[in-house]
């Protein structure tokens, strides 16, 4: 970096040691480190993921940087500050917060996500702003740590909560990245293109999840990359899973039975219909005939639409004739 901002890495660096030791070592962050621990996250968790505490006080890290040589603008740059409208001076931006170091691709601490201890607190996450060493959309959470596995294991698991992606390393998916808060880019789809050829989506298992799965999935299959879905029980995400079932039920049964992307595609088409409903029924196997019809492979092209034949009673050759229909309907 150019010295103006490995200076902002610096003083993320610093505070981020100083958050780290107010969690685990005194006694005004006990309450903030029996949170995370009765939420099962565990100590090595919390020493490899750099977790801390910030104080709820207004000038923690204004007079703790301060004092080691940071101007007051600087920080304020660098989203570790916020400036009084009022009158002069500065004062922290994360306060009375679980802090979550956010590391660039070498592992440099460049921003958080800080989490509220208190349920009324809002927001639940605040992050640092955009800077001029940070990027909210172009970061992967862990992608520093995760890099080697993935490349080891030939698949990266995309979460879409960095504390799914903490709760996994501790039940050894380590090869697990997550956006942060946003949607998938561009940029996260060529960091993980570096790597390997395929993602397992494993998103929060809720309307909202199941969408961000169809589009994160879209922009990764158009870039070519295989995509598979690990889909949870209703209204659950990976951490609530890990912390419920174990580690040993989560890579088996999610992680290992994920969906095709296809037989993700047709779960997606199907929920929220009512198939006993003539109309709803038609309308899902308009678009799952669609989809298939899309495919280049005959063999699974023909293997789903088999499945569909067997379940709605309907003669594979109709469906086949369906699929050209719309195929050419396009050209
Ligand atoms: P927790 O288990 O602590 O409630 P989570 O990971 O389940 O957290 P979600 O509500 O599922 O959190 O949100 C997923 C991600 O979206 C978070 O990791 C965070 O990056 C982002 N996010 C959620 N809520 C907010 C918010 N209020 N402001 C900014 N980002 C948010
Ligand atoms: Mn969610
Ligand atoms: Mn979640
Ligand atoms: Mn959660």
């Amino acid at each position: 970096y150019p010295a103006e901002q490995q200076k902002m890495v610096d003083a993320h660096e610093l505070i981020g040691k100083l958050y780290h030791h107010l969690l685990i070592n005194t006694k005004e962050g006990a309450d903030a480190l029996e949170y995370l621990l009765s939420r099962g996250f565990t100590e090595e968790g919390i020493r490899k993921f750099k977790i801390g505490y910030s104080l709820p006080e207004w000038d923690m890290a204004v007079k703790y940087l301060k004092q080691r040589g940071f101007q007051e603008e600087e920080l304020e740059k660098a989203g570790l500050l916020i400036k009084r409208e009022s009158s002069d001076g500065f004062f922290d931006r994360f306060r009375n917060r679980i802090m979550f170091p956010l590391f660039d691709s070498h592992g440099k601490m460049i921003a958080f996500s800080a989490r509220a201890v208190n349920p009324e607190d809002s927001p639940k996450y605040l992050n640092t702003p955009e800077t001029a060493v940070f990027n909210k959309s172009s970061l992967l959470y862990n992608y520093h740590q995760a890099r080697s596995e993935i490349r080891r294991q030939g698949f990266a698991v995309l979460f879409e909560g960095f504390a799914d992606v903490i709760s996994a390393d501790q039940a050894d998916v380590k090869n697990g990245v997550a956006v942060m808060g946003t949607s998938l880019t561009q940029d996260h789809v060529q960091l993980l293109k570096r790597l390997t050829d395929t993602i397992i989506l494993c998103f929060d298992s809720d309307q909202a999840g199941l969408e961000a799965s169809n589009r994160a999935g879209a922009m990764l299959a158009e870039q070519g990359l295989e995509v598979k879905a690990a889909l949870l029980p209703q209204g659950m995400d990976p951490d609530d899973y890990i912390q419920k079932y174990g580690s040993g039920k989560f890579q088996k049964d999610i992680i290992g039975n994920a969906l095709a992307w296809t037989a993700f595609k047709l779960h997606y088409y199907r929920t929220g219909k009512n198939m006993q409903n003539e109309g709803e029924k038609l309308k899902f196997i308009e678009e799952a005939m669609f989809e298939l019809s899309q495919l280049s492979n005959p063999i699974e092209r023909e293997l789903y639409t088999r499945q569909i034949a067997e379940e709605f009673s309907i003669s594979l050759e109709v469906l086949e004739k369906q699929q050209k229909q719309l195929v050419q309907v396009q050209e």
